[in-house]
């Protein structure tokens, strides 16, 4: 039996990396749907390419200029019900949530009430609401596999060794491209210099949040969920090779990693072949060519986006959402030039000293408290 397939995101980096997995994988998996939000002519190609039944574009008009564009068998829908109309059909066994940002969380939340295989790289919607998904997760008897390739280094290392004898997660980062530099140089470099990553080609939202490490900050609350630790036994490393994905310590002391070369497409392959594994398109690990693997414990005070997840974490509620909302304005706003690079943990940390969160929030107070912080962000940036 095929595996029918709905990627959400499919412009992006993440998406693309899929659809080349797939190409890769071959007859074994159909595309039934593709989205993005305004990249119309990449979509339109991936159309022609991938013949999908239904494609999702982000306004009217755009749906309007793609359609002389793709297969007349394809159908365009662009309103923002209809990504969750798209993740919920029949005809999809599996989606890969390859969105950035908070666009992800309502359509995330219909694919797992409508029990559908979930492949998640959007850390985003986890952060804000991971205990509602996880829980959603549970009762509609949904696996969610992470496709962040920390969190499929842990999750391949527990499905060697069982979860009940975890005892800590060991979250490797390679330190972004602001790891040997100054503090008090950060805003003299061009937005090219934080957008390029050393070790990963990505978006340019996680790409910032790679340089003020809020990416790493907010993959600790993302494993938090995923495998229901406290964040207090999830350590961040920095380790500049790479090669190491992530680390699981358990009862006895022994220590699992998971290790390859620095590829997406590895963690997306295993997201969409699980539980098996296949041949695929990504290099080997060749360990003559790896000369060290080393280690080093990352710096709060270079970094204070670590310690305010760490903040969020502790305070729970709405406070991971309010953190992330917040951090997505500021980044917004810092690449269309109108804050600088060290604004954005500043203004993090207001939004979230101003908030008066919720306990045991419910979905729609989520939503609320990230419009709300998206709203304050926003005046922070004006001023
Ligand atoms: P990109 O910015 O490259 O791509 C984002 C995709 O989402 C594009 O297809 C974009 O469409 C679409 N999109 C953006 N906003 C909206 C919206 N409001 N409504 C509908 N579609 C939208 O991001 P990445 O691929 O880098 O990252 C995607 C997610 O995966 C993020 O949450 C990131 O944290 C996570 N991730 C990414 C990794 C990577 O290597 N890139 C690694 C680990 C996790 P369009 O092209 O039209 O703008
Ligand atoms: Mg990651």
């Amino acid at each position: 039996m095929k595996k029918r397939i709905a990627i959400l995101g499919s412009t992006g980096s993440i998406g693309v990396n899929t659809l080349d997995v797939i190409s890769g994988l071959g007859s074994r998996y159909v595309i039934t749907a593709l989205t993005a939000d305004s990249s119309i002519r990449l979509l339109a190609h991936q159309a022609r390419k991938y013949r999908p039944k239904i494609i999702f574009v982000g306004t009217e008009l755009l749906a309007k200029k793609i359609k002389p564009l793709i297969p007349s068998g394809t159908e365009v829908v662009f309103g923002r019900d209809d990504l969750s109309r798209i993740v919920s059909r029949s005809d999809v066994d599996l989606v890969v949530f390859a969105i950035s940002g908070s666009a992800c969380l309502i359509p995330l939340v219909e694919a797992i009430r409508a029990g559908k295989a979930v492949a998640l790289a959007n850390k985003e919607s986890l952060v804000s609401a991971g205990e509602i998904i996880m829980k959603l997760a549970r009762k509609h008897n949904v696996k969610i596999i992470p496709v962040d390739s920390e969190h499929s280094a842990i999750f391949q290392c527990l499905n060697a060794i069982g979860k009940e004898f975890l005892t800590k997660i060991y979250l490797t980062g390679s330190g972004g491209p602001l790891l040997k530099v100054a503090k008090d140089k950060f805003d003299s470099l061009p937005r090219n210099f934080i957008l390029k990553h050393p070790k990963w080609k990505m978006g340019k939202k996680i790409s910032v949040d790679s340089a003020t490490m809020m990416n790493k900050a907010l993959e600790i609350i993302e494993a938090k969920h995923l495998f229901g630790m406290d964040d207090k036994s999830i350590e961040v490393l920095i380790h500049p090779e790479a090669i190491i994905h992530s680390m699981t310590e358990f009862k006895d002391g022994s220590v699992l990693a998971q290790l390859g070369t620095p590829d997406m497409r590895l963690p997306i392959q295993y997201a969409l072949t699980y539980p098996d594994r296949a041949g695929g398109v990504v290099k080997r690990l060749d360990f003559s060519m790896v000369k060290a693997l080393t280690f080093l414990k990352p710096d709060f005070r270079k970094f204070p986006c670590l310690g305010l997840a760490r903040t969020a974490a502790r305070r729970g509620g709405t406070s991971p959402a309010v953190l992330c909302a917040s951090d997505e304005e500021a980044v917004k706003n810092y690449l269309e030039g109108r804050i600088r690079f060290s604004d954005i943990p500043k203004i993090i940390e207001k939004v979230l000293s101003r908030h008066a969160e919720i306990t045991g929030p419910s979905l729609s107070d989520i939503l609320k408290a990230e419009r709300w912080a998206q709203e304050e962000a926003r005046i922070l940036c004006r001023r």
